[in-house]
């Protein structure tokens, strides 16, 4: 992964599928192929394949889905990678608890 020197893009309005390709991925600045829509932020926000498969993969795996694995594995296939070592990435993630502000 590329050092955040580059430009994050977003914007409300979703790119067209040539515009996102000229942009960088928010997270790493590999060229785009994708976009996210974070309700968050409201932006959509272009992701290259790469990131787009880890975000899918942290989703599935977020939502329990009974088929995270195999979905991700054959979805990761679909766009030209063979992942390993995903499994225990989304359960890494760490949470502390955030202060009550009352
Ligand atoms: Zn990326």
């Amino acid at each position: 992964m590329k050092s955040v020197v580059h430009r994050q893009h977003g914007r409300p309005e979703a790119y067209t599928q040539i515009g996102v390709r000229r942009l960088p991925c928010f997270r790493c600045g590999d060229r785009a192929e994708y976009q996210w829509n974070v309700c968050a932020d409201g932006l959509h926000h272009p992701v290259c394949t790469r990131c787009d498969i880890q975000l899918n993969a942290l989703v599935l795996h977020w939502m329990l889905h009974p088929h995270a694995e195999q979905l991700v594995e054959e979805y990761a296939r679909s766009k030209g990678y063979v992942i390993s070592g995903y499994r225990s990435w989304p359960s890494a993630v760490q949470f502390h608890a955030v202060a009550e502000p009352w």
